[in-house]
Parts: structure tokens; sequence; C-alpha cells
């Protein structure tokens, strides 16, 4: 039996991918010690793997953090240094239990720099997961967009950030390693959440990189959500998902949009605004905090979402085109790309209006060529692999390194 450590931080759309492959190895056989909060004990638990906790600041960083607001700073700035903060808190309460553990192999998310520095110190073989957009030595997404952003993001912003960041390496005594290079660091074996054909680039990514697609599982979450209201008139399905959700204006804006409208809406409103700030609900809306996504989208015909990649990846693989609005810099991209494969409309969530959020969703539901490339897309989903393609590289590639 293999013994695989996953490190992973609190945020729905970092980790329900990973629970099905976590469920895959321990069907499998393999032993998987899982880290996180609190707040996914359960759920990491349901799969067989065994939870350990630690505190997280995660909570903290939210809504604040908005693309191209004018007085927010763009979530490229604060990012790098939380992720700093982060460590510093982090890797004080896992160091010591990791190596305890003696794990073989540690299996971790590309984001979690407090993970990838436990990795250096104890020296253990590790394996990244990437729920979002692989960067490679030809394409770097995300630092692309922050030189986009030049104003709010200087060029010299990340050059400021690496002492901060040497200096916490000097404290774990590992190799300095620069702001750029976490984002597009990958390991030997680093496993994709997305169909190469929705990787810009795709075709340059070699052998390192096996893009699996999303990572679907049956939710272990109990819901009395009525399904059964979805199956009658079309459904138009509204979420900003969990963490750039706290937008009760957007919200609003949608019930006047569809109020009343021949469409079944179901808005999932999140948990970090007070339902009190909302207006009336119209008749023909359901509201939630949380619904359960997987079973509405596959009632659903359009899907207006933030485009987190989760959301993306789980539209997709029930065929439904997709009006992205997105609130931060790596949704923009899935915006832009949504757009470009022809799987939906991009609109800016600064300007967007009742009138353009209505046009909108009459032209996707009208031309046919948004659902032709859906469906095509929905297929280079489903053939990806999913989690046992995910396990099926994680076992290979650790039956080659022992
Ligand atoms: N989700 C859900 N119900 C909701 C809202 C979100 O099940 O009401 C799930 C969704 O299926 C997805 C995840 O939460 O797996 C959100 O991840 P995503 O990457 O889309 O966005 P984030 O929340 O990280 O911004």
């Amino acid at each position: 039996m293999t013994k695989y450590v996953v490190l992973n931080f609190p945020a729905y759309g970092h980790v329900n991918p990973t629970l099905a492959v976590v469920q895959e190895l321990v069907a499998r056989g393999e032993e998987v010690v899982y880290y996180n909060t609190e707040e996914f004990k359960e759920a990491i638990e349901a799969t067989g793997a065994s939870f350990q906790g630690y505190q997280s600041s995660m909570g903290q960083i939210s809504a604040p953090l908005f693309l191209g607001r004018a007085n927010n700073p763009p979530v490229g700035s604060i990012l790098p240094k939380f992720m700093i903060e982060e460590s510093r808190k982090v890797i004080p309460q896992v160091l010591e239990r990791v190596r305890a553990e003696r794990p073989d192999y540690i299996i971790y998310d590309g984001m979690a720099l407090w993970a990838r520095i436990v990795i250096q110190v104890l020296n253990v073989p590790a394996i990244m997961l990437r729920p979002s957009y692989a960067a490679n030595e030809h394409t770097n997404l995300f630092a692309a967009q922050m030189a986009e952003q030049r104003e709010a993001m200087p060029p010299e912003f990340f050059a400021t950030m690496n002492p901060a960041l040497a200096d916490l390496c000097a404290t774990y005594n590992v190799p300095p390693f620069t702001m750029r290079e976490i984002f597009s660091h990958s390991e030997p074996l680093t496993i994709v959440f997305l169909p190469r054909a929705f990787q810009p680039a795709g075709e340059t990514f070699d052998e390192r990189f096996v893009f699996v697609g999303p990572s679907l599982l049956p939710r272990h979450q109990a819901s009395d959500f009525p399904l059964e209201k979805l199956e009658k008139q079309p459904t138009l399905y509204i979420s900003l998902g969990t963490v750039f959700n706290n937008q009760a204006d957007f919200f609003n804006l949608c019930f006047s949009a569809f109020g009343e409208s021949p469409w079944q809406v179901v808005l999932s409103y999140g948990k970090r605004i007070d339902p009190l700030t909302l207006h009336a609900v119209p008749q023909n809306f359901l509201l939630s905090a949380y619904v359960p996504q997987l079973e509405v989208l596959s009632r659903t015909d359009i899907f207006v979402t933030h485009g987190g990649m989760n959301s993306t990846m789980e539209s997709l693989y029930y065929g439904v085109p997709m009006i992205v609005i997105p609130q931060m810099i790596e949704q923009a991209l899935t915006a832009r790309r949504v757009e470009e494969l022809g799987l939906g409309i991009s609109l800016d969530r600064d300007t967007v209006t009742v009138e353009t959020l209505q046009e909108a969703v009459t032209r996707v539901s009208s031309d046919p060529v948004f659902r032709e490339r859906t469906q095509a897309m929905q297929q280079e989903v489903r053939n990806a692999g999913g989690y046992r393609r995910a396990v099926d590289a994680i076992i290979q590639f650790s039956r080659s390194h022992s």
C-alpha cells in the first residue's frame, strides 16, 4: 500500500475536484491522509481518507477582491501577499505532523505555497493538482493577465514581493524561488482538471501534464432542493460561486431581468450576503444559499456564472452554454475562453444591466451554434477521463518512482 498525504486549502473550487480522486485512491487500496480545515472534514471523511485539520486565514479573502472596480485593488495584488502570510500561519501547524506521517508521496494544489515549502523541507516526491489553467514555459496566462493590468500591477510588483518570499524560504532553509515561479511551477506529474481542448495553447504541454477534465462524484450532501420544479419550464441557473459572491445588487438585477418571465430561475446567492438585502423574490425564482449544483445543471438550459473553473467545467459536462460575468482575473480568462470557443457570452460585471443580461440570454437560447459548440466540448470533457484517469496516472507514477 502506498501512503499519500494531500495538502490543500479550504476553497470548494479546490477541494471538490480532489474528492473523487481521493475516494478512488482509497477504493484501490491506497492510504490517504488529507489536510484541510474543519469545514471540509465531513466531505473528506466521506471519501474514506483520514482527515487532519489546520487553521487558515482563507475565510478573510473574499468580496473586496473584485476585478476592475475603481476603488478596489485587483486580486493579483493581494493574492501573493496572502499566500505568504498564509504560509507563515499554516506551515508551523502542519510541518511536523506531515513529517511524522512518513508519506510516500505528497499530492498538493499548485496554489498552496505553504504545501510547496513543506514538500521541499521534507524532500518527499510530489504530485501537483491544477484545478484551473496549467502554465508552462510557453504559456502562463495568469502572469500574462497580470501584465495586462499594468497600471494596477506594475511589472516590478513580483519583484517587490520576492524579498518576502525569499525570507519565507530562508525561515525553512529551502532554496529561494520567485513569485512568478509559484504560478508557473509544475511537478513531474501535474494533473489538470480541464480537457486539453479548453486549455489555451493545450498542444504545448508535454507528458508531465495529464489533462483529465472535471473530476465529478455525486456529492455527499443531503439536500431538500425541489429539483422537480425544473422539469417543466426552461431553466436558467444563476450563481457567482462560493467566494466572490457578495453581490446583492447583481442578484436584485437578476430579479428585474427575469422575474415574471417564462424562465424557471434558480439562484444560488452564497453564504456571504445577508438575504435581507435582497428585494422581493419573484415567483418564478428558487433561491438558496447553496444548491446541489450538479443536479441543477443537469436540468439547466443556460448558466449565468462567474466563470469559476469548477462551475465552467460542470456546465460543459452537462452541455450547458454559459453567460460568464467574471469577478476576478482567472474568471476573466475563462470568460474570454468561453467566448473564443463559442460556448457562450461574456459580460462585464461593472456595466451589466437588465437589458444586456436579457439580451445575452435571448441570444444564447436562440442561436443554435452555442448549443452545438457546447455539445462538442461536452464530448471532450467526458472523454478526458476524469478522476479515474487521474488515479491511473498517480498510481503509474508512484510505481515507476518506487
Ligand atoms: N457549488 C455548489 N452549489 C452552489 C454554488 C457552488 O455546489 O450553490 C459548487 C460548484 O458545483 C463548484 C464549486 O462549488 O464545484 C464552486 O467552484 P468554482 O470553481 O466554480 O468557483 P469558486 O466558488 O471557487 O469561486
